[in-house]
């Protein structure tokens, strides 16, 4: 249920309708949106029937959101989300195109600082990297840890450019955001709500992947379980789910992009590198992610992907990032976005 504040609602009425649901054992969100304030209520719905908040001063309507996710859904708060990462507040949403890029994994301090120059050259304004890695093998690179979260912070105080990092145990959370300026949840661990309610309780934007066999409402479920903590600052990433086709690692589900925004109000960005897994699929995607109304894309890049731990066949090398750096300026404008950089 959300309670619709009038345009000319007072901070006052905001909070009085608050303490009269958390009075009644409920929780309130509050969301300041450009037009109007909207409160969401979570909890028992029939005992706030009873308590007249339509009668309350500053009240315009009171909505049932008839969505198993509230907190994310677009009746709950129609203005599209912009969400702002790191010192710089780089912002991913309706207005720009933001280019995330950067190694796989952080593998040691010359690869990240290069792979990052690479990804800065081609227009991206925030750099990616892992020093956890979810991997299918037990026997894989498994990523540096704290190790890679240094040398990340080192190349962010190098190059300007804020960090997104994926966290895969609960218990890291609150280091990995010690260092990070915004903390990836893998697809692998899209549904491990503890997890989720972890990076939901840090107070630093979070960046949650489509589970690879997930529909699109269970991601926003998953995306429920962050915002319920009080963190609303989350952006999508469809990566690719499992279909029958062989030919690529992941199918690019590029109707989730407009599907997602019709249903929720948060950015949604796309992972070309890991839905084709093949480098030469890199940039086509990049232009159809653009063309579907992306906020942004997020992409490896490898100086020598030939001896990249993790990856290597969809890391776009330095010869490869002209034709993403093309398209990444010049697309976005035609649509009425401005790249990120620009901001
Ligand atoms: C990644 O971005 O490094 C990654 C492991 O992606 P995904 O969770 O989409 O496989
Ligand atoms: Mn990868």
């Amino acid at each position: 249920m959300v309670v619709v504040m009038s345009p000319s609602a007072t901070d006052e009425q905001v909070d009085a309708v608050v303490a009269r649901v958390e009075d009644a054992g409920g929780e309130a969100f509050v969301s300041r949106g450009v037009s109007r304030t909207i409160v969401g209520l979570v909890g028992d719905v029939e005992r706030f029937g009873a308590l007249d908040l339509r009668g309350m001063l500053g009240v315009s309507d009171v909505v049932r959101i008839s969505a198993p996710y509230k907190l994310v859904s677009r009746q709950h708060h129609p203005d599209m989300t912009t969400v702002y990462v790191g010192q710089r507040r780089v912002p991913i949403g309706p207005d720009t195109f933001t280019l995330i890029a950067g190694p796989c994994a952080v593998e040691n301090p010359g690869q990240t600082l290069e792979a990052a120059l690479m990804a800065q050259a081609a227009g991206a304004s925030l750099l990616r990297g892992g020093a956890y890695k979810p991997r299918t093998s037990p026997y894989a690179f498994q990523g540096l840890g704290e190790e890679g979260l240094r040398i990340l912070a080192d190349v962010r105080s190098e190059t300007g450019l804020p960090v997104v990092t994926e966290v895969v145990d609960a218990d890291d959370v609150d280091l990995v955001a010690s260092y990070a300026d915004m903390l990836q949840v893998g697809t692998r661990n899209m549904a491990n709500f503890s997890l989720l309610q972890a990076v939901g309780s840090v107070g630093k934007p979070v960046m949650l992947k489509r589970g690879m066999s997930s529909t699109i409402e269970e991601w926003l479920m998953a995306a429920e379980y962050i915002a319920q903590r009080g963190n609303l600052d989350i952006v999508l990433c469809e990566r690719g789910i499992r279909t029958f086709e062989t030919a690529t690692r992941n199918t690019l589900d590029i109707s989730a992009v407009p599907v997602a925004h019709t249903m929720s109000h948060l950015p949604v960005v796309v992972d070309p590198s890991h839905s084709g897994g093949r480098k030469d699929l890199v940039v086509p995607l990049s232009r159809a992610a653009i063309a579907v109304g992306a906020d942004g894309i997020i992409v490896d890049v490898h100086p020598e992907p030939e001896s990249a731990l993790v990856d290597g066949a969809q890391a776009l090398v330095n010869g490869d990032l002209r034709a993403l750096a093309q398209a990444v300026l010049q697309l976005p404008p035609l649509l009425g976005r401005r790249p990120a950089l620009e901001a």
